[in-house]
């Protein structure tokens, strides 16, 4: 199982995120998996790089030329994938993993773990997406899906088949575990 794992460039306000990110490695490489993601060594992006490193197991990189200087590309990967544009870095990570993860981050990770997560919705692949909702960073963004459905903008059947957990082992099992909805026009 290959995750793609979209998180920070910043590190956070507190050094839980970064231990959360150790966790969530730690099990990733015990169970023997692998990663693909930006390619960055800055903040939760370098850690959980260098975090399934450490555990012996494979990450690779996707990294736009242009954010080769700005997000300093991280030096001892299995593997780099070198790609034109922020367009072809998601459809490369998209296309590589079997399973989407946002851990912390900002915009950034927003605009990935979505676009993937309403390609699920529209049928075009059938992989799980995640949240890694550590220390509840992500409780506000549910309660905002959750208007969505009740508000009818979004099927209830599309945040349920949402995986949302703080522990990587029920993370990582409910991954294993999941089965794709029917896509949103049948
Ligand atoms: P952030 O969560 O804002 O720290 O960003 C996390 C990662 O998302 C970084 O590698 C950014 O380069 C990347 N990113 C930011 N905006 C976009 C975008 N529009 N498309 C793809 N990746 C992006």
């Amino acid at each position: 199982m290959k995750y793609a794992i979209y998180c920070g460039s910043s590190a956070g306000s507190d050094p839980q995120f970064l231990q959360a990110t150790q966790a969530l490695a730690a099990e990733i490489c015990q169970r023997k998996h692998s990663i693909v993601y930006g390619g960055a060594s800055v903040g939760l992006m370098g850690a959980v790089a260098d975090a399934v490193l450490t555990g012996g197991q494979r990450v690779t990189g996707v990294m736009p030329k242009a954010l080769i200087d700005k997000e300093l590309q991280h030096q001892g990967l299995s593997e780099l994938h070198i790609v034109e544009d922020m367009q072809q870095r998601k459809a490369k990570m998209a296309e590589l993993a079997d399973a989407y993860i946002a851990m912390p981050g900002g915009v950034g990770t927003l605009e990935e773990i979505f676009e993937v997560w309403t390609a699920g919705q529209l049928g075009f692949h059938a992989k799980p997406c995640a949240f890694y909702n550590v220390d509840g960073y992500y409780d506000e963004l549910i309660a905002f899906a959750q208007t969505m459905v009740k508000k009818q903008f979004m099927k209830g059947l599309y945040l349920d088949k949402l995986i949302v957990s703080d522990d990587p082992q029920t993370l990582l099992t409910q991954i294993a575990e999941y089965q794709a909805p029917a896509s949103k026009w049948g």
